[in-house]
């Protein structure tokens, strides 16, 4: 058993257990990858049919909704259309996921020494190349209790939503070879660059085991270099089970401040930093039926 809390002073600890039986409740890789492209292909068959028996002010909007449905489900992080993703965490009391995206980084030990200094757990959404050029700190963050995520191997952010279906195998499987070397195990979390998933997606990480994480507190971080206005933005998402996204080496140069800023907010507010595994052993133990309600869903 380890403790484990957000505040360095006069927070309330809290006991997590190690990983338990619980976890895959939350972690649930996509089932039915080609669900989706099947629904797809259907709509706009129908839609031609449709619009050649009936007329196109019938077929086209079946056409055009399907496409634009699509392209909003790419777009929108929370979306589970197109593949199961975890929003929160089913975390008993005041509770939070800490996520850390776009490193290892120049900030990288600046920002565990102050997970450390706070008692707190993060997964690091690392990116493969950048992980493959500074392993050291791979294995450091993984040394120091925290776990590592797959947040693609290159982070081509402006085309990550775009990618054909190969660039995405290639992202997604490349990234997950180095991360799986350098952390001794392979990571089961999936954070989408700049958090658009698009259909190809799901069928990337299927085979790897992965689930996809989106997020339910942001403070656009990796461009707002202000910690008050980071924490401001966050605190309207914050409850428990709440999964905070937060970026490192932002070129800004401000992230250690505003993660710091960030972890005293948690700590004021009475909140503790944990892992999934931590929380699916809490709620099982305190809550068994509600776990098999809550975090990824089952769709395609
Ligand atoms: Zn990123």
């Amino acid at each position: 058993m380890r403790r484990r809390r957000c505040g360095a002073s006069g927070s309330r600890a809290i006991t997590v257990s190690s990983p338990s039986a619980s976890l895959p409740a939350l972690h649930r890789p996509p089932r039915h990858p080609q669900a989706w492209a099947w629904l797809f292909a259907l709509s706009q068959i129908g839609g031609l049919v449709i619009g050649w028996r009936f007329g196109w002010h019938w077929g086209l909007p079946l056409i055009l909704g399907a496409q634009a449905l699509s392209f909003w489900a790419t777009l929108w992080p929370q979306s589970r259309l197109l593949s199961p993703v975890l929003t929160r965490l089913p975390a008993q009391g005041r509770a939070v996921w800490l996520t850390i995206d776009d490193g290892p980084s120049d900030d990288t030990p600046a920002l565990l020494d102050l997970l450390d200094r706070h008692e707190a757990r993060a997964c690091f959404f690392v990116v493969g190349e950048r992980a493959a050029a500074r392993p050291e700190l791979v294995r450091e963050i993984v040394r120091r209790g925290h776990e590592i995520g797959n947040h693609s191997h290159s982070h081509p952010e402006k085309w990550f939503w775009a990618l054909p279906p190969r660039a995405m195998r290639v992202q997604i499987a490349e990234a997950q070879r180095v991360l799986s070397a350098l952390a001794g195990r392979p990571p089961r979390w999936f954070r989408a660059v700049v958090g658009m998933a698009n259909p190809f997606v799901a069928a990337a990480l299927k085979p790897l085991g992965l689930t996809r994480v989106a997020w339910s507190a942001r403070g656009f971080d990796a461009r707002e270099a202000d910690p008050a206005r980071v924490v401001a933005r966050i605190a309207r998402g914050l409850r428990p089970g709440a999964i905070v996204l937060l970026h490192e080496g932002a070129p800004h140069g401000r992230s250690v401040a505003v993660v710091a800023a960030v972890l005293q907010r948690l700590t004021q507010d009475g909140y503790r930093c944990v892992l999934p595994q931590d929380a699916a052993a809490s709620t099982a133990a305190s809550d068994p039926a509600r776990i098999a309600t809550t975090g990824a869903t089952a769709a395609p």
